[in-house]
Parts: structure tokens; sequence; C-alpha cells
């Protein structure tokens, strides 16, 4: 005792200064002590709620729909009409769960269906606005989600990946943006109810219109297939946003069909309206794909997106902000080598883009067969200036054609 009244030592767990880490002092000096492993005891005890309710404090006035978008633009080109309507639609979801005003009317949720070709910027959109809003956001593949009880993973698996996105913090989760990839893949198989279920189709769907809502799930916190042994985290998806995307391949026959048969409306059947179809879909026409009408009820907000033109994709190769090209010259740099091009390197590159039909996805991996061998044989110090002879050479080379 007598030891403890000359050191300064914890008040908690009694241990002395010499033996701490850290000892922080309390407010009257001399008197009260506490150690850094009663702080870590102490954190681990009440930290996760202490988490939960203080430090989920979104300001969604600090955002406008025009500032959303005005970030959007800084990396997504073109799609001018989808960066709008994701503005608005988010914001508006933000708003909705933290207006602070008196909530005599209940607002319905606004999830957000993107339909564009592959390489248009779906998932760069989604992604690009979950960084703004810094939610949690995690991405999932309809194509691998199958119906309760069979082969795949449960629709509630989805949930696991935002959970662990989160850090397991619940409230935070519960605030967060999912983006479903190609759920186009999850239209019904066929028109006439069969004997054999459609497991991975219109039971997914079926499955997912509850989460699409809103409703409390118990989620595995590791994912998989649940058993009864397993312990679960109630999560309550009311205030999640789905942020679903797909190609909708074969859509244009049904949007096409609709708008022939529609005697009131004018449809200029010229060559770019043929190209940029998708842009006149209606939820008719979802429905018409294999779709059934309550989840196209749960995803309110269409929004289409254009196919990217030459210009777009030259765009996206030099000027967005962290644009493909000036990433390479970053990754140069770092071993003190000045990449450079001839600017008909870059048209040579987004002309491929389009003759491989990849869109903007065909860019990078471009890029990355006609820079592999200064990659590989990088030396510190030099400067490199790719002409359009080493170009097509690389890439004919790679076999680019049938690789991709
Ligand atoms: P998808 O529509 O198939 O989801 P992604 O969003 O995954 O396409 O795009 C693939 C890559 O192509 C992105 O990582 C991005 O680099 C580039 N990209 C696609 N569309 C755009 C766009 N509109 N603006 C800028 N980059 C784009």
């Amino acid at each position: 005792m007598s030891e403890k009244k000359n050191n300064l030592f914890c008040s908690f767990c009694g241990s002395y200064k010499k033996d701490c880490k850290i000892l922080i002092q309390g407010l009257e000096s001399n008197k009260v002590h506490i150690c850094g492993n009663c702080i870590f005891k102490a954190y681990e005890l009440i930290g996760k709620d202490y988490k939960d309710e203080n430090n989920i404090d979104f300001d969604f006035k600090g955002f406008s729909p025009k500032k959303i978008k005005n970030h959007l633009d800084n990396y997504v080109i073109s799609q001018e009409y989808a960066k709008k309507i994701l503005s608005v639609a988010v914001y508006n979801h933000y708003k909705r769960i933290f207006s602070k005003q008196k909530k005599d009317i209940s607002i319905d949720k606004s999830n957000i269906l993107l339909i564009g070709s592959t390489g248009t910027g779906k998932t760069l959109l989604a992604k690009t606005i979950a960084s703004i809003l810094e939610v949690p956001f995690c991405i999932v593949d309809a194509t691998v989600l199958t119906e309760a009880g069979y082969v795949g993973e449960d629709v509630e698996s989805i949930l696991s990946r935002l959970l662990q996105v989160a850090d397991y913090n619940v409230k935070k989760a519960e605030l967060g943006i999912i983006y479903i990839d190609e759920i186009d893949k999850i239209a019904r198989k066929s028109d006439n109810p069969s004997i054999t279920r459609d497991v991975s189709g219109e039971g997914v769907q079926q499955a997912l219109l509850k989460l699409l809502e809103g409703t409390t799930v118990n989620v595995p916190p590791k994912g998989g297939r649940k058993h009864p042994d397993q312990k679960f985290i109630s999560l309550n998806t009311s205030n999640i946003l789905f942020i679903c995307g797909g190609a909708f391949d074969g859509i244009d026959f049904f949007i096409k069909k609709r708008i022939k048969q529609n005697q009131l409306g004018y449809f200029n059947q010229n060559k770019s309206n043929e190209e940029n179809i998708k842009s006149y879909i209606m939820p008719k026409d979802l429905k018409s794909y294999g779709f059934i009408p309550e989840i196209i009820g749960r995803l309110p907000v269409l929004s289409p997106l254009d196919n990217l033109s030459k210009k777009d994709l030259k765009e996206i190769l030099l000027s967005t902000k962290n644009s493909i090209i000036k990433q390479y010259k970053t990754l140069f740099k770092y071993d003190d080598v000045v990449l450079d091009f001839e600017p008909q390197v870059y048209d040579y590159i987004v002309g491929k883009a389009i003759d491989f039909d990849l869109g903007a996805r065909g860019l990078k991996s471009i890029c990355e067969s006609i820079l592999i061998d200064y990659m590989f044989n990088i030396e510190k110090g030099s400067k490199i200036i790719v002409d359009i002879n080493y170009a097509k050479k690389q890439l004919e080379k790679t076999n680019f054609k049938k690789a991709s």
C-alpha cells in the first residue's frame, strides 16, 4: 500500500506506472489514473455500442443533388442523365432517413435500377456515390444467388458482405449501399410456369423482394448457409439503398415491340435511336423481359446508360481524375520512370476497344498488353515514349483479341 502511495498507479487495475505503456491522468492530478490496458478493455466492453450511437452523423445538409453530380463528374464521363437521376435519388434517400422534421408521412424507399451495356460505368457510378457519402458499400453478383435451400448462395448472404465492409458496425451497415450486379440474369427463365422450380430466376426475385423493401434479417456474420448452431446478427434493411445494374441484352426487342404497338407513340427509327434504344425503357418492358411486377415496383428509379462514344472513351483514357493513363504514368513514376505516348497511340487504343466491343473495360486491358514488357524490364530513371508501331506490335504479339 505504501508503494502505491509513492508511485502513480492505475485506479482501475492497480498496475504501477512502470508496468504500464501509458497511464493517463484524470482531472485531479495524481489522484485518478487509467492505464492503456484498462482503456482497451473498456473500449471492448462498450466501444461498439458507443460507436453505433454516436458515430452515425451523416449530415445530408452538406450535400445537394448538384454537389453529388459535380463530384460524379470528376470520375464518370458522359452518362449525364444517369448521373442526374442517381444524384437526386441518393439525396432523397438520405434526406428521408436523416430529416429531423416531424414524420407524419412515411416516405417510401427508392431503390435504383441502372440499365446499360457492359463497361458503360454502372458499377463505377455506384462505387463513386458510396465514396462521396462515405457509407459502407459492397458489390454482389446476382448470378451466384439461388432460392434458399438450393446449391448457390442465399440472397441474405449479400447482407453479410455489407456487414463485413462496415466492420460489423450494425448501425453503419444499415445505412450502406449494396450494388447488385448482373440483375438481368435473375429474369424469369421462361414465360410458362414449369414443373421444375426456377431457383436462380423467379425464386431469387421472390427472395429479394423483402430485402429491397425493408425487413429485419438474421444474418450469419461470416456469410454462407444458415445453420441452427450459428450466431446471427440482426440487420434491418429499411435504410439500405440497393442499386441494381445489368446489361439487359435482348430487352431492345420488347422496347421496340411496345413502341410499335403504341399507335400514339412516335419513334423515329434512325441509327442513333436504334443504338440507344434502352433510353426508351419503361417498367412494362422489364415485365416482358421476365421480372415479376413486385420487384419492378421495388426498383422505382430506372436509369438507362448510354453507349460510350469514341470521344467518351478517349476522355476516360486521359481526362478523368484518375484516368487510366494517369494511373500508368504514376505507376512508372514510383520507379522514377517518365512514361509518355505519341498522340496517335491514344486513338489506336480507343479504336481497338471499340473493335473488341468491350466498352471502357477494354481500355485498361489494351494498355496492359502494350506496356507489359516495359513494366517487366523496368529501369529506374529511364524515359519511355510509346509510339504507334510499338503499340501495334505489342498488341499483335499478345494476341489480344483471342485473349479477350
Ligand atoms: P459496368 O457498366 O459493366 O458495371 P464498370 O463501371 O465496371 O462497367 O466499368 C469498368 C471500368 O471502365 C471502370 O472501372 C472505369 O475505369 C471504366 N469506365 C466505364 N464507364 C466509364 C465512364 N462512364 N466514365 C469513366 N470511366 C468509365
